[in-house]
């Protein structure tokens, strides 16, 4: 017997309009490419986004069909999401870091029919129009003052293209399991794998991510999502921003620290999330112009493992709350959040500090494992670890053209290729990449923990430990840094300062200073370049 309810989709335009009818004022405020900071509200942005979904029709895109942006977080970018959505096509974001061969073969592997570009991004893809065949026509994120010259096939400005269509349309309905968004993942092995989403995926996702245990996100905050939307849907922000109805403030192409920190305070942002990166530059820019943050009071953190330092200098210098997060492109992102449980709360500031360092828990919707070798499930008592695994409402099935053919277990988990523990209270660490864990002697060593550790050296702004050839054990760590600016730490300071956190055999054999560590286009530390330009390096 069936239950009696409505059978209410969950499709995208539910959230825009939503947004759109019960707060059509709120404001949403883009710093542009163009230079001055733009603002909008919820109800421009709605009314515009049926725009975008009319205009789209004209141009023959239909249920099904791909629509790049390669976009900072903006206002255009947003409407141009829910218009697309809007009638039943698939925006699919590229991540414009990646190198340029990389952004041609997934163009060309989503064979989207329309680029909708910003200005920053132009000369790139007129180096590149003349590999992609399925491109029909270029749209510039501008409008007609700012529009460039460029040779790009049926180039419009922006604005130009939108003007010729009104807001009269109604929203395509369609099974709320269609296709609504493409993200490829960076693919630092093999080909770029694209992860689809399905309206009815976006949507769970973003309900579960905006809850006071994931990225507590309410009408009344000013939310700056530092993490693009080409980063797995800017972690769900640019949908549950919408669907609390509080104001965005979009940072556009400009992240450094002393960028960040100028946009939080004059647009008094109160919640913000990015990668451990992004908070290097702000905390080191906060530091050396002694400023404070006035508005600010909660950060996510997650992508790559935040340091606990970086959790103690938040909340113990600047009194702002982290919550340090875990995910991947292929759970749309979000897996697990470290709010602490209220059985923890009454513990000392210290331990709780420690317990915040963890990934966190699976909110709901998220199902986790950590398995064995042999796929035998692990005990959850915060010391075995093993290959982490997960199932739930917004976590990838297959890749898009099914790629990599079956993903799943026969229990339908997907193995996310990280090594992790979890505690009794149901905290999960990430230990490391299962393709980055160091083998030494037979024996697994954990980089995520030697690199928390050393960056909570005064001199350490970043570290990265990676394995290196050795006769005897196969491997042994080798501690990469990038001192503080101004600091010159030494290898038996450093290394003396890590002997009484670490277990004998876990510490690094030696440490080389470098002036920079390579990222990914996701921002997180590039082990497999790193491991290359040591390649071939002997140990003491
Ligand atoms: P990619 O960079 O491969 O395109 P993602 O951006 O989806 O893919 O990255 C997902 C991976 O990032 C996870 O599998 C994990 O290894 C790492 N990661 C994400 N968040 C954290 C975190 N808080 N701590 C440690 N590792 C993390």
């Amino acid at each position: 017997m069936l239950g009696r309810m409505q059978d209410w989709p969950l499709l995208m335009h539910k959230i825009i309009d939503f947004a759109g009818i019960q707060f059509p004022q709120q404001e949403v405020a883009s710093r542009m490419v163009e230079g001055p900071m733009h603002r909008t509200n919820y109800g421009e942005i709605r009314e515009r986004s049926l725009k975008v979904a009319k205009r789209l029709e004209r141009d023959g895109i239909k249920l099904g069909d791909r629509v790049a942006t390669l976009a900072w977080n903006g206002f255009r970018h947003l409407e141009a999401w829910y218009g697309i959505t809007g009638v039943g096509a698939v925006y699919h974001t590229v991540n414009p870091r990646l190198f340029p061969e990389q952004i041609a073969w997934i163009i060309n592997h989503a064979e989207d029919r329309i680029v909708m570009t910003d200005l920053t991004f132009v000369p790139l893809l007129e180096a590149l129009a003349g590999h992609l065949p399925s491109v029909e026509r270029y749209i510039v994120l501008t409008d007609a003052a700012h529009m460039p010259a460029t040779k790009l096939k049926n180039a419009v400005a922006y604005e130009d293209w939108l003007a010729e269509a009104d807001s009269d349309f109604r929203w395509a309905e369609f099974d709320e399991r269609t296709a609504a968004g493409l993200c490829y993942t960076s693919g630092t092995t093999g080909n770029p794998k694209g992860v689809l989403y399905s309206h009815r995926s976006n949507i769970l996702h973003s309900m579960m991510a905006v809850g006071p245990e994931v990225l507590t996100v309410n009408a009344y905050d000013s939310v700056l999502p530092v993490v693009p939307m080409f980063h797995a849907n800017s972690w769900g922000l640019a949908l549950s921003c919408l669907m609390r109805g509080c104001r965005m403030v979009m940072p556009g192409a400009k992240l450094d620290g002393a960028s960040v920190y100028d946009i939080l305070e004059t647009e008094k942002v109160t919640m913000t999330a990015a990668v451990p990166t992004v908070w290097l530059g702000l905390l080191h820019y906060l530091r050396k112009e002694n400023k404070r943050l006035t508005t600010l009071k909660f950060v996510g953190i997650g992508g790559s493992a935040c340091p606990p330092e970086m959790i103690r200098a938040f909340e113990e210098d600047y009194g702002i709350e982290v919550r340090h997060a875990w995910g991947m492109t292929e759970m749309s992102p979000i897996g697990s959040a470290g709010a602490l449980k209220p059985s923890q709360m009454g513990l000392s500031h210290q331990e709780k500090l420690a317990i915040q360092a963890k990934q966190g828990w699976a909110p709901f919707g998220v199902e986790m494992k950590i398995v064995d070798d042999e796929d035998n499930a692990l005990p959850w008592d915060g010391k075995r670890f093993g290959r982490l695994k997960v199932r739930g409402f917004a976590v990838v099935e297959t890749y898009f053209r099914d790629e990599g053919g079956k993903i799943l277990d026969d229990n339908g988990f997907f193995d996310t290729g990280d090594v992790a523990t979890i505690d009794p209270n149901g905290f999960m660490q990430i230990t490391d990449r299962a393709k980055d864990v160091i083998k030494s002697g037979g024996e697994w060593i954990s980089t995520i923990d030697i690199e928390n550790l050393a960056v909570g050296h005064p001199d350490v702004a970043e570290a990265a430990v990676i394995g290196v050839h050795h006769a005897k054990w196969d491997e042994r760590p080798l501690l990469v840094i990038v001192p503080k600016e101004g600091c010159e730490p030494k290898t038996e300071e450093v290394l003396a300062f890590l002997k009484p956190k670490i277990a004998k055999w876990w510490m690094p054999d030696d440490m080389q200073v470098v002036r920079e560590i390579p990222h990914t286009a996701t921002g997180k530390i590039n082990k497999l370049k790193l491991r290359e330009s040591f390649k071939g390096y002997k140990l003491p």
